[in-house]
């Protein structure tokens, strides 16, 4: 019998402004925020660089305290961190003098789970995230994408009820971050928890999300709800429908609202390479 067991919560956020800073130089980053993410969805936070993003998160992993509002879980209040809400970074967290096994089995090991279980469910995970066959290398025989796919099982081998994602794949070259969208899309698909995942890449948004929250800057706000209906699963071939680009164009206006509308040039899908200036103004 699998031990991969479905786990998804329900997140709710009501009424939430953060502060930082002491004295005059306190500001609010983040300012009245309030979503729900139904259990199982998958969960896009979608904003420019330093609106406020990794705060929200920081606030669900229970990292960071808000000044106003609240954060819970299946209704019991976030009030610190806890495996049941797993958080991926952007940058690895893995013990460099462990192998893969035993970081992706650590967690278990902090619950006093018998070694058998641990290394059954580790291989399981490993096995998952598509690294069979590297249960014994270390974190510096692995590419930066293997890593990452190591951060992943060892955060869902506690059975999170929500997985927060804070731009996990942003440090990965353009290919092996495709990659690994289409690696999470097949493990979600699997595992079925809830995610929040924080991005700036309105495309990384796109194919991913159930749904996603666009947040503007100053003070961290949200500014739109776009459910996001494509079938899945999901392959790359989605990113060149007319659907999806459309709601890339609005996506795109309201992150660079200075160059929405008329005075914007428009793309057609025949412009070429004579057209590069105006291509590269619009994207
Ligand atoms: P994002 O993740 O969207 O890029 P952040 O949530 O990291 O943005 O930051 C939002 C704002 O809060 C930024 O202006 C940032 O400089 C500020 N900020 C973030 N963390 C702290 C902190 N611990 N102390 C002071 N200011 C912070
Ligand atoms: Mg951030």
């Amino acid at each position: 019998m699998s031990r991969i067991m479905p786990m998804r919560g329900r997140v709710e956020v009501t009424g939430v402004d953060i502060h930082f800073g002491r004295g005059d130089a306190r500001f609010k980053a983040v300012s009245e925020v309030s979503f729900s993410v139904p259990a199982g969805q998958f969960l896009c936070l979608l904003g420019p660089s330093g609106c406020g993003k990794s705060t929200v998160l920081g606030a669900l992993a229970g990292h960071i305290r808000p000044s106003a509002g609240s954060l819970t879980l299946d209704a019991q209040p976030i009030e610190g961190p806890a495996p049941e809400r797993g958080l991926v970074f952007q940058h690895h967290t893995l013990f460099p003098w462990k192998s893969v096994i035993d970081n992706v089995a650590f967690g278990l090991k902090m619950q006093g789970i018998s070694r058998s279980e641990r290394t059954a469910r580790a291989r399981e995970l490993i096995e998952l995230v598509g690294l069979k066959g590297f249960e014994r290398h270390y974190p510096v025989q692995l590419s930066g994408g293997m890593q990452q796919r190591v951060e992943i099982a060892r955060v869902l081998i506690n059975q999170p009820r929500v997985l927060l994602m804070d731009e996990p794949f942003g440090a990965l070259d353009a290919q092996t971050r495709q990659l690994m969208q289409q690696l999470l899309l097949d493990v979600w698909a699997r595992v079925g928890t809830t995610i929040v995942f924080v991005t700036h890449d309105i495309d990384e948004a796109l194919f991913l999300g159930d749904r996603i929250l666009v947040m503007g800057a100053r003070p961290g706000r949200l500014i739109d709800d776009i459910p996001v209906r494509f079938a899945r699963p999901r392959d790359r071939t989605l990113t060149t429908t007319v659907s999806f680009n459309a709601l890339k164009r609005h996506c795109q206006d309201l992150l660079h609202p200075d160059h929405a509308g008329a005075a914007r040039p428009r793309l057609s899908p025949l412009d070429t390479d004579a057209d590069f200036s105006v291509a590269h103004f619009a994207i």
